[in-house]
């Protein structure tokens, strides 16, 4: 397809981001909640939906729910219902999902993402509701049959619906990046795709760019990592407008992500779509939040990414690259909010943070809680070298290693026992300019007849007699006034 054909059509995108909670139990019975248990291991009666067991709603998963609705800045809704949603599928044990569809328990939110322009844009969220995850058909380990494992039955969820305000494939990575963020940050989530605790069910159309009115969605499945949602979205803008190119209608319905071949296959027409008889479930109590409640949970909440990437960039100064690339994982940030605690220097902090520390978990694979030297102890290293005891070279070069080695000694400790302390006492860097100056007649001739650029050559001199300790800034103006006045 030409860009020029691209170009005159614009792409809109919602998304379903269905969130497994991190609960101990499931939603609504005691059943154990956990990843990679031996299959239906963790499955009872109630999971199973035998006649006469009830189910009991997880309080937790409420608390979670409105975590994320306080997060998303959205309405919570004073009084819910429970429904039942109908379907029948052998990994669906009971025949049915308990469901908010009349009462989501949250609406009205949004989230901040970075456009297409990396300018700020609030993409609406219709709504959060709380339901259970289904089962698992696993059609790949016997040849003949099909295994089904209730661990995952009853498993709680809570699914965050977008409005259509997403325009291309970017923006939609970018929302769930930032929606992926926020579930970590509040620790409701691990954000796992690969694993299935976070899916996104991507609703695509385009239309004629100006247009006001909406094309035909499709709904697309099935995508396993932020990649792949970005790449089946693609894939559908560019089906699309080939088939509208063509006269042809798209045809709305459901379709399934082939991350082999990064295209999609139809699943079913949204004609053939399932009827799923919504009623109140009448198993459970219609539950009721209040005021007192909210704030409960707000005053529990963590500082969210967006509250720090505007703090870093409005109260302390920093790039938004750095601000964005910090608060992109809650340890690392909770990490840097602790050395900002022991230094003013928040620049420095945040050098520290995204250069030697990071290169370092990086090369060693290790995550921020497995770093061996404590944020006060990073705070003490950016002092001495403010103070002039260190250069930052040295500090990155020799401190900074023989702290890794042992943490326990402070950086003024090792600095000291390594002999690194710079010069900056006036008579020993006066020494020391002598020397350079005895050595070098040559270039101080030069220097007398106006080749001044030669200070450099001086200073390189300087720090190699002084074997690198000599304080360069003090010495610096020295060894120009020695010159001058020679
Ligand atoms: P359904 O229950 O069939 O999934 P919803 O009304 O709940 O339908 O909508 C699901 C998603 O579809 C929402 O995220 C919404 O933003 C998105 N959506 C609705 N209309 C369009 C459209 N024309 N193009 C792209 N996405 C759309
Ligand atoms: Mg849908």
């Amino acid at each position: 397809m030409t860009e020029e054909i691209r170009s005159k059509y614009q792409a809109v995108i919602g998304l379903e981001v269905h969130a497994q909670m991190l609960t101990k139990s499931k939603a609504y019975s005691s059943d154990v909640n956990e990843f990679g248990a031996t299959p239906n291991s963790n499955v009872s009666v109630v999971t199973l939906g035998h006649p006469g067991t009830l189910p009991k709603m997880n309080k937790r998963t409420i608390e979670f729910a409105i975590r994320m609705g306080i997060a998303c800045e959205s309405d919570i809704t004073e009084i819910q219902s429970f429904d039942r949603k109908n379907y029948f599928y052998p990994d669906l044990p009971k025949g049915y999902q308990i469901t908010q569809d009349r009462t989501p328990i949250c609406e009205n939110g949004r989230v901040y993402i970075k456009d297409d322009n990396d300018q700020d844009k609030a993409i609406r969220i219709t709504r959060i509701h709380m339901e259970e995850d289904a089962g698992k058909s696993i059609h790949d380990v016997d040849v003949h049959d099909t295994l089904v494992d209730l661990n995952r039955a009853g498993i709680p969820l809570i699914e965050i619906v977008s409005e259509p305000d997403l325009r291309s494939s970017h923006e939609a990575y970018n929302y769930l990046t930032e929606v992926r963020k926020l579930v970590r940050y509040l620790e409701i989530c691990d954000g796992n795709m690969e694993e299935s605790s976070l899916r996104c069910d991507a609703n695509i159309s385009v239309m004629l760019k100006g247009s006001k009115e909406y094309g035909r969605r499709v709904e697309v499945k099935n995508m396993n990592s932020m990649r792949n949602v970005q790449k089946a979205i693609e894939f559908e803008i560019n089906r699309h407008i080939e088939l509208i190119e063509k006269g042809e209608i798209v045809a709305q319905e459901t379709r399934s992500f082939d991350a082999l071949n990064g295209s999609t296959i139809s699943m079913r027409s949204k004609e053939a779509a399932n009827d799923y008889r919504f009623f109140p479930e009448p198993d459970l109590l219609p539950l009721t939040v209040d005021q007192k409640q909210i704030d409960a949970i707000k005053a529990e909440m963590p500082a969210l990414p967006r509250d720090l990437f505007l703090k870093y960039t409005q109260k302390l100064g920093l790039s938004e690259y750095d601000a964005y690339n910090i608060t992109d994982n809650k340890d690392l940030a909770l990490f840097y909010e602790e050395i900002i605690a022991e230094t003013k220097n928040h620049k420095a902090a945040a050098n520290w943070l995204m250069g030697d520390i990071k290169s370092y978990l990086n090369h060693n694979g290790l995550e921020v809680a497995d770093f061996p030297i404590s944020p006060k102890t990073i705070a003490e290293l950016i002092a001495i070298i403010d103070e002039g005891k260190i250069s930052s070279t040295v500090a990155s070069q020799k401190v900074f290693p023989a702290l890794i080695e042992d943490a326990s000694k402070s950086p003024l400790k090792i600095a000291e026992s390594m002999n690194l302390i710079q010069d900056s006492d006036e008579d020993s860097l006066q020494e020391y300019i002598n020397e350079v100056i005895a050595n070098n007649s040559a270039e101080v001739e030069r220097y007398k007849n106006g080749e001044k650029q030669l200070t450099g050559f001086f200073m390189g001199q300087l720090m190699k007699v002084s074997k690198g300790k000599a304080d360069p800034k003090a010495a610096n103006q020295l060894m120009r006034s020695a010159l001058d006045n020679l």
